[in-house]
């Protein structure tokens, strides 16, 4: 059958690998699997939120409020903006789509970081746009500068800020600078999944949705419950802009997107930061256990301002070999050979999993 051939230069995407699989095809107990691959929050969700659910699944008969109005005002209160700039998604993965759909075509380009979130590069293929990278695998705002300017059919930039599967993150003072420098003919994607954490540990890379759409109203913020909030498995996620963006994306949003347990369990969610807080506390605590045990053992990081951590190898060692011992293991990290880099990604776990991660690691190594 001949389908769209724009399909034909797009490849599957790949998640992380889930505890079922490793449950069946090496027989170890779902107990003893460890998922270090998605960077998902390895202390669950609220309590809160797990109560405020099972009240709510009574009404599952029902579709939910398909305005997401108490969502919307919620998320507006917390980042000092309108309800008319908010766009809920399943997933902040579905508004980066409607944000690609709405801007690219096959007569425009798309930049991103040479090394950043496989599903830009994805979305934008689906509508037959061209891709643009830096050469170098972290963000480079000097060599995106050099590129846009020599590329005026640029309709959309991705910035992921802090960066996945790397862990870096720009300051946004240097952002700014480079907002400064665009049209407002370009939109421009700042990803924000995990500013929960760069906030935390570097007040100067934090990104105020409030102040960058009122500054630059080409900018589109997204945000994500999946990784702090630790409601990956609800897919909820949002965009901040501004109304002539958002009415944009909404023309290109199915009805009733998300469940009536997801709206719930993110309202609930946003009330109960001290979860958050702890979380992200706790998780460069343990981000520091990684770090003397890659010292230790001879590895290079990345300086990480998220929930995982990037360790590199020398060519004495093969990453998706030490991947897949893990595996064997029951512990499932994500190798970036697929990236053309000789590491892995590892998501910061609890200190009881990351203790097992360490003794693991070494039985195999040393
Ligand atoms: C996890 C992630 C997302 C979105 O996840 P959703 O579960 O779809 O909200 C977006 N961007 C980056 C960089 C991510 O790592």
């Amino acid at each position: 059958m001949q389908f769209n051939g724009v399909l034909d230069h797009l490849k599957i995407y790949e998640a992380g690998k889930p505890i079922e699989l490793v449950v069946r095809e090496y027989g170890i107990d779902a107990s003893d699997v460890i998922k270090l691959a998605s960077n998902e929050n390895p202390r669950g969700c609220s309590p809160k939120v797990i109560e405020a659910v099972r009240d709510e699944a009574t009404k599952m008969n029902l579709y939910p409020d398909d305005s997401m109005y108490e969502l919307k005002e919620a998320l507006a209160q917390k980042y000092h903006v309108n309800e008319s700039n908010v766009i809920i998604g399943a997933g902040s993965d579905q508004v980066i789509s409607f944000a690609v759909h709405a801007k690219a075509n096959p007569n425009t380009k798309v930049l991103m970081a040479g090394i950043t979130f496989a599903m830009y590069e994805i979305y934008a293929l689906q509508t037959g746009a061209t891709i643009l990278k830096t050469p170098s695998a972290g963000h480079d705002l000097a060599q995106m500068r050099d590129i846009y300017r020599a590329n005026p059919d640029i309709s959309l930039i991705f910035l992921c800020l802090p960066n996945n599967p790397l862990g870096e993150c720009l300051e946004t003072k240097e952002v700014y600078d480079f907002l400064d420098e665009i049209s407002p003919e370009t939109l421009v994607v700042i990803d924000g999944a995990y500013q929960e954490y760069a906030s935390f540990k570097d007040p100067a890379k934090k990104i105020l949705p409030n102040d960058i759409i009122s500054k630059y109203p080409n900018t589109l913020y997204s945000g994500t419950f999946s990784k702090a909030y630790g409601l990956g498995g609800m897919r909820c996620g949002y965009g901040i802009a501004q109304p002539e963006i958002i009415k944009a994306l909404l023309k290109l949003r199915a009805p009733f997107n998300i469940t009536n347990l997801t709206l719930k369990a993110a309202i609930v969610a946003l009330r109960d930061d001290a979860f958050v807080q702890a979380s992200v506390k706790e998780n460069f605590e343990q981000m520091k256990a990684y770090e003397a045990f890659a010292k230790e053992l001879g590895f290079k990081t990345i300086e990480s301002y998220t929930n995982f951590i990037v360790l590199e190898f020398d060519a004495s060692q093969n990453s998706s070999v030490i991947a897949q011992k893990l595996m064997e293991k029951g512990i499932i990290v994500r190798n970036l050979g697929a990236y053309g880099m000789n590491a892995i990604r590892v998501t910061i776990g609890t200190p009881e999993q990351n203790k097992r991660f360490f003794e693991c690691f070494k039985t195999l190594y040393m």
